[in-house]
Formats: C-alpha cells, sequence, structure tokens
C-alpha cells in the first residue's frame, strides 16, 4: 500500500438534488504514486470534478461520500476528522482551480493572499513570509517578483494570475496538486507555458498532480496516466501512451476521433452522436450504451465490470476475454 501517495477505492460521492439522489461518482478507483501525473478525462458531468472535491472533501452540503476509501499516505481521508482535514488541504493536498479571477480576492495583494497560506501552515513571521512569497513568485516565473508581490490581481495578466495561483497552491510544498482545468481559460499560448511549468514543477520538486481536464491536448503533453470517466465511472484507465496508440473503449476511441488532425481538411469534425445521459435518468446496462456504434443486446441489460490486462482497465463487454481483474493495487 505504501507505494502509492493516494489511492481511491469504490468511491461513491452521492448529491440531493430536487428529484431525489443521484450517484455522482460511481465507484471509482484509482492510484497515484509520487512523483506521478494522473490525467482525469471526459466532458462535462462525467463526475471528475466532484471525485477532486471528494478526496478534499469540500463537497456542497447537498454531497455526500456514501462509499468507499480515499487513502492518502495510508490514512483514509473519508474516516478522517474536519480539523485533520484542514491540516491537509493546503498543506499537503493542494488545489489549482480554473479561472484564477474568481479564486482571487480581488482586495488583497497578491503577495498577502499567497503568504496567507504559507503562514496558515508555515508559522513564519511577517519578513519571513514575504521572503518566502518572493521566492515562490520566483519558482513560477513571474517576471520582477519583489514588485509584483504587493500588486492587485486585476494589475496582472491572466496568465500571471494562473501563476499566482500556482505559486499559492506550492507554497507549503504539496506532496500532491490536484489542478481542476487550469488552462482552460487561458489562450494557448499561455496554456502551453503553464503545462511546461506544471510539469518542470513535478520534475523539480517530485510532487504528485492529478489534473482534471476535458482537452485530450493537455493530456498528451503532461500525463503519465490516464482515467477516463463518464456518467461517474471510469470506463478506462491507463498509460498514457498505451491510451493514445490503443484506445478500447468506444467512448475513448470518440473522444480521440473528434480531435481535429492537421492531415485532414474536412470541414466537419468527428462527433459522438447523442449526449451525457441525465443524472437523474441513466440507462440500464452499460451507461454509454444510447451513444456507442457497437452496441450489443447484452449492453442494454447488463452492467460490464472493469476487465482487466497488462495494466489496460476498460469497462465494455467487447473486451469480456480480458482476464477479469479486481482492481489490486499491491495492497
Ligand atoms: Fe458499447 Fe457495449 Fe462496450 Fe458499452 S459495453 S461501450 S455499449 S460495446
Amino acid at each position: 500500500m505504501d507505494e502509492y501517495l493516494l489511492e481511491v477505492r469504490g468511491l461513491k460521492t452521492h448529491f440531493l438534488g430536487n428529484k431525489g439522489e443521484i450517484a455522482a461518482v460511481d465507484g471509482v478507483d484509482f492510484a497515484v504514486k509520487k512523483g506521478e501525473t494522473l490525467c482525469i478525462v471526459g466532458e462535462s458531468g462525467c463526475g471528475k470534478s466532484v471525485t477532486s472535491m471528494s478526496i478534499l472533501k469540500l463537497l456542497p452540503p447537498e454531497g455526500k461520500i456514501v462509499e468507499g476509501n480515499i487513502f492518502f499516505k495510508g490514512n483514509d481521508l473519508v474516516k478522517m476528522s474536519e480539523s485533520n482535514m484542514t491540516a491537509i488541504r493546503g498543506n499537503e493536498i493542494s488545489m489549482i482551480f480554473q479561472e484564477p479571477m474568481t479564486s482571487l480576492n480581488p482586495v488583497y495583494t497578491v503577495g498577502k493572499q499567497i503568504g496567507e497560506a504559507i503562514r496558515l501552515h508555515q508559522h513564519l513571521d511577517k519578513k519571513q513570509t514575504r521572503e518566502k512569497v518572493i521566492e515562490m513568485l520566483k519558482l513560477v516565473g513571474i517576471p520582477a517578483p519583489e514588485k509584483r508581490v504587493d500588486e492587485y490581481p486585476h494589475e496582472l495578466s491572466g496568465g500571471m494570475r494562473q501563476r499566482v495561483m500556482i505559486a499559492m497552491a506550492l507554497s507549503c510544498n504539496p506532496e500532491l496538486l490536484i489542478a481542476d482545468e487550469p488552462t482552460t481559460a487561458l489562450d494557448v499560448t499561455i496554456q502551453a507555458q503553464i503545462l511546461e511549468l506544471l510539469k518542470e514543477i513535478k520534475n523539480r520538486l517530485n510532487t504528485s498532480i492529478i489534473m482534471i481536464t476535458h482537452d485530450l491536448g493537455v493530456v498528451a503533453e503532461v500525463a503519465d496516466y490516464v482515467l477516463v470517466m463518464y456518467a461517474g465511472e471510469v470506463v478506462e484507465y491507463c498509460d498514457v501512451k498505451t491510451l493514445y496508440k490503443k484506445p478500447l473503449h468506444p467512448y475513448t476511441q470518440g473522444l480521440l476521433n473528434s480531435l481535429p488532425k492537421i492531415e485532414e481538411t474536412k470541414e466537419m469534425l468527428n462527433i459522438i452522436e447523442g449526449t451525457v445521459p441525465s443524472l437523474y435518468d441513466m440507462p440500464s446496462g452499460c451507461k454509454f450504451w444510447p451513444r456507442c456504434p457497437y452496441a450489443q443486446d447484452v449492453c442494454k441489460k447488463e452492467r460490464p465490470k472493469l476487465y482487466e490486462k497488462d495494466n489496460h482497465k476498460v469497462k465494455c463487454f467487447l473486451y469480456r476475454d480480458f482476464e477479469k481483474g479486481e482492481i489490486n493495487y499491491g495492497a
């Protein structure tokens, strides 16, 4: 078990909505080693962000973890008290959110906001905190950090603000960084710089990263492993090279086929027909069958298991002949 920094096992997170209880995350398993980057991919509403908020136990009042375990360094966060979680959040596990302008407080300087996190967890005095903030701004490549430390978020560009968010998330040397669509709001050149920065940080500090994204271009850039989610479930899980070389699940194949290819001059891009089902009205059997070009009768009646071969896991009846694998992380 010690091999993994984080192990999520059988996680189920439900929400109480106005039409009843819904399973936003419906039995998710994965694990992350030290210094590894796992990308969680899928369309909006597939449960990727709820998974990450479950790890931090930052769910809204209507959401709750109903089953499963989240082992972080061997301790189950699901069973952990709120005071112990507070000590872990921002310290050992940090999060970078999608939109830096809404995550940063406009009335405080960036120095004060980064300093807040440092002071809370590291008990430094004012002078030491300021020095640490400047060091963090330097680490994330912000020019003239001695000047920027006293600026307000609106005085910085979008890319700089996202660097500030990363500096804030890294300020307490977290072992795990969760980045929820960290580049979605940025233009492509800034996006490339931020991804490069995250890769550099991972290599320099050996930080483990969970990156939540809908963008397979981002996945190709940063991932070691990829977890593809659909309607609250894991449908495919393998290393990044295997995913691009030999995607097995029809949903993953559809996602990859819908990427524009430079050699193709077609006016229309390939799309996955249909839409993600409503969490209130899940199809019986395989949740993907209404959109799947290979759906068979059995797919409409029975739910496939996560079949496994050579560390490649896929939830699809087409791979029933794979040696059946209960997920085993070597614990
Ligand atoms: Fe398609 Fe059936 Fe596989 Fe589901 S189980 S992805 S419907 S072939």
